[in-house]
């Protein structure tokens, strides 16, 4: 089973739930692998303080001219869909940020004067914790493409697991390679017209891939009742509310990991357990 803890807005407490949920699975005897998706900001390595294990390097393939053989007839740059190419009469460029690396122009060459070359643009990593595998997907420094590091990240993680999956926040491309194929998407949200306004989008987002969706609310004592009215307009299971705690802040500041922190935590993360034990897909 792949769940994936998402959030439209940033700043909910993705992360803290991910974790803690990963954590709390895994003391139950569920083998667990947390896989950190948000690889712009990979950030619950610093809750769940692994040991490291072991890294590799993620490759995309990127297009080479062979300009002993390039025409310059620009069928390349005409076939590519993002603008990545760039053929002049007498020299030939790719602009590699912009490459998604979908090997179009490298089959429509007439003069086969294309080939594919390898460029490392992100790290997987991978630790143990508390009887917990650990997966943390790193995009480089300077990199704009986060897609292929999260989809590899998350193809890394072992299909015979439990996988919680910590999404990127927002419904941009990252955020749908991120909760894609999952079993059951829980949506960590707040009681704000912001938080309101970004889970409207997560769930849209969601249907459109027809995945499961179930919510928490961070926060829940303070705001409106909009999310709640939301979420029942729509059908979606409620799984449970954590309150505004300031102790909990300050764990959390500290590198603590919210479950052990917090008795409030641990009730949330039971009544999610009960959720997957009794309703989930
Ligand atoms: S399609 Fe091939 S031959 Fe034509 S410009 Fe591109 S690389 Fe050169
Ligand atoms: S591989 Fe695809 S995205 Fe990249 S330059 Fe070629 S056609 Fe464009």
């Amino acid at each position: 089973m792949r769940i994936a803890i998402a959030s439209g807005k940033g700043g909910t407490g993705k992360t803290l739930v991910a974790t803690s949920l990963a954590w709390w699975l895994a003391q139950r005897g569920t083998p667990v692998t947390y896989v950190d998706a948000d690889v712009e900001e990979p950030n619950g390595h610093l809750f769940l303080h692994p040991e490291p294990v072991g890294e590799r390097r993620v490759p995309i393939l990127i297009p080479a001219v062979d300009a002993s053989r390039c025409t310059h007839c620009a069928i390349c740059q005409t076939t590519c869909a993002f603008h990545a190419l760039l053929v002049m009469p007498t020299h030939w460029m790719i602009f590699e940020e912009l490459c998604h690396s979908c090997g179009a122009c490298v089959a429509a060459c007439p003069e086969r004067a294309l080939s594919e070359k390898k460029v490392e643009i992100g790290t997987l990593r991978l630790g143990q914790a508390d009887g917990l595998e650990v997966l943390t997907g790193v995009l480089d420094v300077g990199q704009a493409r986060a897609t292929p590091v999260i989809e590899a990240t998350v193809a890394s993680a072992p299909k015979e697991r439990l996988r919680v999956v910590d999404c990127p926040p927002g419904t941009s491309c990252s955020a749908v390679a991120s909760v894609r194929g999952a079993d059951l998407v829980i949506l960590v949200t707040e009681p704000t017209p912001f938080g309101l306004h970004d889970l409207e989008l997560a769930v849209r987002m969601c249907q459109a891939l027809d995945l499961e969706v179930a919510a928490v609310i961070n926060r829940a004592d303070l705001g409106d009742e909009a999310v709640r009215e939301f979420l029942e307009e729509e059908d979606i299971p409620l799984l449970g509310t954590l309150s505004f705690d300031p102790h909990l802040a300050k764990a959390i500041a500290k590198g603590q990991l919210a479950v052990k922190a917090s008795s409030e935590v641990r009730s949330l993360m039971s009544s999610i357990l009960d959720y997957l034990t009794e309703e989930a897909p």
